[in-house]
Order: C-alpha cells, then structure tokens, then sequence
C-alpha cells in the first residue's frame, strides 16, 4: 500500500484493511486539498503548489479510489476535468465534451499504458503519434463556412466559457479559412492549446516589472489571465500563440485517418502545430522520443511539461473509446517532477570537517528532477524552526535543474499525532562534546575541536601548518595513511609517532630517510611560542593575531585557561562572541585533556615578553607598498613583538605607516590624516634600536 501510495501517507496506511472510517477521512482530506488548489489553478490561475505535488496528491486518491472502489466519493476529482467555468462569461455547453488526459512518469508506467492498449487491439499494429504536451490552456474553436465564430474554454469539460472576442485577438490563429490545396468544411472544430511562448513571456514580465506591476509565476499563468480577461484589448496586448493538436468535429467528413494526417491537414489553413512531431512504430521508439525532447526542451520556443502519446489511426481511436476523463487512447508522458512529496523519517545532525553541526533530514527515497532523493540538508536549527519541520511529516522536496534538493514546505494537514519535534542536541553526536552556539550566531558547532573525529582532519592540518606548530612534511598524504593505521587520534598522538617507527617505515613509499626526517620535524616542533600553540589549537575565532594578543594579555598558558569572558574581553581583538569561544573551548574536558597530553610530550615555549617591556603596546601600526628588504610576515612579526598591531587600514588611530615602494591610497590618507611615515630603513633602524635585528 506505502509503495502505490508513493509512500506518503504512513501512518494511515500501514495495514492492508483499513477501517471505512480512516479511507473515508483520507480520501476526504485529498478531496478537499485538491479543490483548493484547483481554484487556485483553474478559476484564480494562480497555482499555490507545484503541479507535479498536484498530480502526486491526484494519484494517491486514485490509488486509494482503486483499492476501495466500494467508498469512492461523488464529489471525487478523479471523474470530473478541470475547474468550474467563471460566472462573468457566458457559458456554453461543448457538442464533444473536452476531456483530460492520463498521465504516465516513467518508463514502466509507459509500457504499461501501451500493453492496456494492445491489448484491447489484438493482432493490429499500433502506431503512436507523439506530440509536445504544451503547458498552456486548452481551447475550442467553432468555424463556420471557413469564419471562427466562436471560442470556448474547456471549464469543466462540459461546460466551458465563451471567451471569442479575446481568442481573436491571437496573432497566429486563422480567422478565416482559406486553402489551395484542401477545400474548406462547412463546419471544423478545432481543438487546442494557447500559449504564451517563452520569448513573450519574458518580455511581458520584464516590462511589466519595469512598471511595478504584477508580474506571472510561469508562462501558464500568463497565457491563462490574459485570455480569461474581460476586456479584449489585454488579451490583443499580451503575446499570445495557438497550437492546435486535434480535430473534435469536421463536416462534411474529410478523408483523413491517422491523427498525425490530421495534424498535417490543418496546416493547410494556417494553423501552427508542435515544432516538433514524431510517429512511432512501437513504445521504445516512443520512450526514445521523450528522452530526446526532454534534452532539447531548453531550446524549444515554447513551454512543455512533457509529450502526449496518441494512437495515430483514428479507427483504433474509436475502437479504444474512453474513460470517464480521458480517453484509452492516449496519455501524457510527463517530465520528471521538480517537486514530490515524501515523509520525514529522522533527522540527523552531522557534524562537519570545522566542527558544524547540521542537520539532515533522511526522508523516504522519492523521485525529484530524474533522481532519487533520500537525504536533505537542513541546513540549521533555524530553518528546522522557519519550516516547523518535525520527524513524520509529509514534506515538498524540490529540486530544479542542477540545484541540491531542498524541503520547501511542510503540510501540516499530514502531520501525524506522534510526529517528533526536533531540538538542537546538548552534545556532539560523534565525541558528546557540548554543543554551543553563541547568540547571533546562525550554526551550533562541537566545542570539543581538538578532540572530535569528525573535526581531525582539521585540526591536524591546522595544529602542523606553518604559523601554528611548523611541522614541516606531516601533509595530507601522510596524515591520511597515519589516520588509516590508526595512529592519530588527536593532535597529541603526533608526539608519539616516534613509538610506532617500524608501522611508519612500513608504509608505502616511506623510507628511513622521509620517516627520520618527519620525526626529526616533531621533535623540533616542541620548542615553540605561546602564542603559536595558542593558535595550533585552533580554538574558533583565534587567528593568528588574536593568538599573539592573548599570550601577550595573559603570559601564561594557565591563566588563558582559567579566564572568564570578562578578562578574555580585555584583550584587544577579543569581543563578546570569540571571548565566548575561548571560555566554551577551555570548558570541553575533552580539549584539556588534549593539551594536557601535548604538554607533558615536552612542548615549552619561552615567557612571552611582559607587556611592561613592550614598547609600542597597543599601537596600532600599516604596512604598504612593497617591502624590499624584509618580507611583510617578518615586519609584522618584529611589530607585534614589541606589542603593536598591525591593522590592513589607515585611520586617525594609526601610529604609523611603514610604506615600500610603489604605496598608494593608503599613503594618501596617511598624508591626509597628518599620520607619520617612515620607509623600510628607518622602520629597520629603528627595530635594532629595540634590539630587533632579522
Ligand atoms: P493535463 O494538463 O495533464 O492533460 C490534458 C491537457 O493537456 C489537455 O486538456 C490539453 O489542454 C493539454 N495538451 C497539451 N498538449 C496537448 C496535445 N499535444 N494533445 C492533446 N492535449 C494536449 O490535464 P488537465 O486536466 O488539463 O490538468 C491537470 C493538470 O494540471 C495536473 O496534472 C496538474 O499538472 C495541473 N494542475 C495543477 C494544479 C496546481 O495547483 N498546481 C491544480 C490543478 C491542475
């Protein structure tokens, strides 16, 4: 039953004999939702879902509707075409009701539809006449001795709305009947589709929102509110076409008897057909056909929402007959939806290579945009929230061209009573470090950064690069091989590698050479600064500057630790949200026990240089231009050594500018602002009078 159901209504339909009651509710619960948006379509053309979640939500009444025929309901839409015909045109009842068509998504269903038919021809060959299914909306038009008297849309099917004076105003749709080649009916009716081509519609919109005027969803809607105007002069304005795909009455009788030949006919007068128009000789050819036209769609110049197949010969037509709605002798290859709807089964939260955690809904599999889709991210708590998603839901999943599906809405009218809310977890799925999240911040990460697996690999390459504990050699390929042995939990297991000698030398490509050379780089690692260990840890919002700040502010690595918001505030490059992630850092036992074991594997550094004996604490220095005789690293090193900061811009708060060759702007307003400047030589000069040589 999940499985005709596309898998959506779960929790009513887990047994195979449901109550009456239950199949009643839900086929009424369908009923309703359907005529909503039928108005919404039909009557207001202003569509509120997706058509492929309309025609999801069509088919699960119809599943239901087939496996209890005994409880249909009357008012069900799956007997009737359409919407109702608006009140403020006048009506006219159709001499050959204007019916809809069957749909069929895939290749199986296809088959399917084809065995229904040969099976009801046996021993005939079947062609198929396989034409474009335009997105538009479909039309009639009476023409009298050769002169359109009248045009009527389909409404319900039997009834539709006389809308002539706007189907005149179409550019490419005959008002008279003239030809060389066949002679003209006394009475045609012709039936078909108006359009708005994508050349039109893009142009209308454009201008349209040039003037601050309502602008269409698609060129359905645009075609659809034109041509149910009033006043026929919007409907001349707006760049309208007919295509016309069938013959519903000709008298006298023309000799045609295959639909394709009737196609071809009424080109005769001028009437325009699909560009693009294919006979079959059996069903692959046809499933050949529609991969074709859903690669070349893009170039069409019209809009499509898939083909419709048509048993060419017309005496096969009449011998199939119809259904209520549609007729056995065709149906509607549609386009693989962009919407579907499916449940929410769980939602897990993944923790990622920085720490993020984010959730992911894992949903039961369901076809979107040719591809089946199981897992959606969620992105973040806030959108859990935005969307009020909770785990068995019935969610639209979306997805267009390329783009990563996405939950786009939740239907709380599926909502099951036991749906499970869903909170930011407490502690990291993958190390149970907590999980923080400072306010104003939009992600929740793992604090525990030097610990977590899901964060190694990370923290690995960021605790070896160069600013941070320089282990010249240890690069990905080699942490790759050592996570494989097993041998880097953390970042203090580097500092026991050299107990696993012999596993090292055993690896690929590895001699004793490389392996001495990468020991000999750990080992001479431990002699490091405080502030290039405060910074290997890399704690979240400590870069290399602020790791400089915080050893100068604190001294020791004790008393960073220790430190609270307010004190971590103090230090200059510290706010309110990286005081939080240092406090959140110390807080994960799981990271002290990390440093812990960093420290007794020998790492020291020398006592930083008191902030007394610096002599330009807390100024705040440029650089610019290009330095020719010291790198910018290097300038920068000796500046915040002696306790400036080096900032990227000039402002009245700058001490000095420090301008190589070739400076500009920022010497500009350095001159500007009456800020002092010196070149590389004094700036060095005066580096050596503070005993700073390079
Ligand atoms: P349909 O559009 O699936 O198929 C029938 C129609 O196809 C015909 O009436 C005709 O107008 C058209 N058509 C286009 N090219 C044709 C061709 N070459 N030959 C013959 N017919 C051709 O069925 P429908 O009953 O018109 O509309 C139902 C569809 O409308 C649904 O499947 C859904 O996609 C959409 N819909 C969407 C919403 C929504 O809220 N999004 C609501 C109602 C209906």
């Amino acid at each position: 039953m999940k499985e005709i159901l596309g898998g959506i209504i779960r929790p009513f339909y887990g047994d195979i004999f449901m109550e009456k009651s239950k199949v009643v509710a839900q086929m009424r619960q369908l009923i309703q939702l359907l005529a909503k948006h039928n108005h919404a379509y039909y009557v207001m053309d202003e569509p509120s879902i997706e058509d492929s979640e309309y025609d999801q939500l069509f088919h699960q009444l119809k599943a239901l509707e087939q496996q209890y025929p005994e409880w249909v309901q009357s008012d069900s839409p799956t007997n009737k075409v359409g919407g109702k015909a608006l009140t403020k045109f006048e009506t006219i009842t159709h001499t050959v009701p204007m019916l809809s068509l069957g749909n069929v998504f895939n290749q199986e269903e296809l088959f399917a539809f084809a065995r229904r038919v040969e099976e009801r021809l046996p021993n005939k060959k079947v062609q198929y006449d396989v034409e474009l299914k335009f997105d538009g909306l479909a039309i009639s038009l009476w023409y009298e001795n050769g002169v359109l008297v009248r045009g009527v849309t389909r409404g319900d099917g039997e009834t539709g709305e006389v809308i002539t004076q706007n189907v005149k105003t179409i550019r490419n749709l005959p008002k008279v009947l003239s030809s060389d080649k066949v002679s003209v009916p006394s009475l045609l009716e012709v039936r078909g589709e108006v359009l708005m081509p994508k050349a039109g519609f893009e142009k209308l919109n454009a201008e349209n929102e040039a003037k601050g005027e309502k602008t269409f969803a698609n060129p359905r809607n645009a075609a659809a509110g034109s041509l149910r105007q009033l006043d026929p002069n919007i409907a001349a304005s707006r760049p309208l076409a007919f295509y016309a795909y069938g013959i519903a009455q000709c008298e006298p009788a023309n000799e045609i008897t295959t639909m394709s030949g009737s196609l071809q006919w009424l080109t005769n007068f001028g009437f325009a057909i699909g560009e693009r128009h294919f006979i079959c000789d059996n069903i692959q050819e046809v499933q050949e056909k529609y991969e074709q036209i859903n690669q070349e769609r893009p170039n069409l110049s019209v809009e499509i929402d898939g083909m419709v197949i048509k048993v060419d010969d017309l005496k096969q037509q009449q011998q199939l007959g119809f259904l209520s709605r549609e007729p056995r002798w065709a149906t509607a290859y549609k386009f693989p939806a962009v919407a579907a709807l499916t449940i929410v089964e769980n939602i897990d939260w993944q923790v990622g290579r920085t720490g993020t955690l984010t959730p992911v809904a894992r949903l039961n599999p369901v076809a979107v945009g040719g591809v089946t889709v199981s897992n959606v991210t969620l992105h973040n708590i806030g959108e859990i929230h935005r969307l009020d998603v909770r785990i068995g839901d019935t969610v639209s999943v979306y997805r267009s061209g390329d783009v990563i599906p996405k939950v786009e809405k939740v239907w709380p009218e599926f909502r099951p009573d036991d749906a499970i809310e869903v909170h930011l977890p407490e502690q990291c799925p993958v190390c149970s470090s907590p999980v923080v999240m400072p306010e104003g911040e939009a992600l929740a990460r793992c604090s525990g950064g030097l610990y977590c697996s899901a964060q190694r690999i990370e923290a690995i390459r960021h605790f070896v690069s160069r600013k941070a504990m320089d282990i010249e050699g240890l690069g990905d390929r080699w942490v790759e091989s050592l996570l494989h042995l097993n041998l880097l939990k953390d970042v203090s297991d580097i500092y026991h590698l050299h107990e696993h000698r012999d596993e090292l030398l055993g690896l690929e490509k590895m001699g004793e050479k490389s392996v001495q050379n990468l020991l000999d780089a750990i080992e001479n690692s431990k002699k490091t600064t405080l502030a290039s260990f405060i910074y290997a840890l890399g704690i979240r919002g400590v870069g290399e500057t602020t790791a400089r700040m915080l050893a100068n502010t604190f001294q020791t690595f004790e008393a960073l630790r220790l430190a609270d918001i307010e004190a971590l505030k103090k230090t200059p490059d510290v706010g309110e949200i990286t005081a939080e992630w240092i406090e959140d850092f110390f807080k994960a036992t799981h990271n002290l026990e990390v440093v812990e074991r960093l420290l007794a594997a020998g790492i020291h550094w020398d006592a930083p240089i008191a902030p007394t004996r610096q002599p330009l604490n807390g100024e705040s220095w440029v650089l610019t231009g290009t330095l020719e005789q010291m790198t910018r690293d290097q300038a920068t090193a000796m500046l915040q050594t002696l306790g400036a900061r080096v900032s990227g811009s000039v402002s009245s708060k700058t001490k000095c500018v420090v301008a190589g060759a070739k400076a500009g702007s920022k010497l500009e307003k350095a001159a500007k602002l009456d800020i002092p400047v010196m070149d590389e030589t004094a700036f060095l000069a005066l580096m050596a009078d503070y005993g700073l040589t390079l």
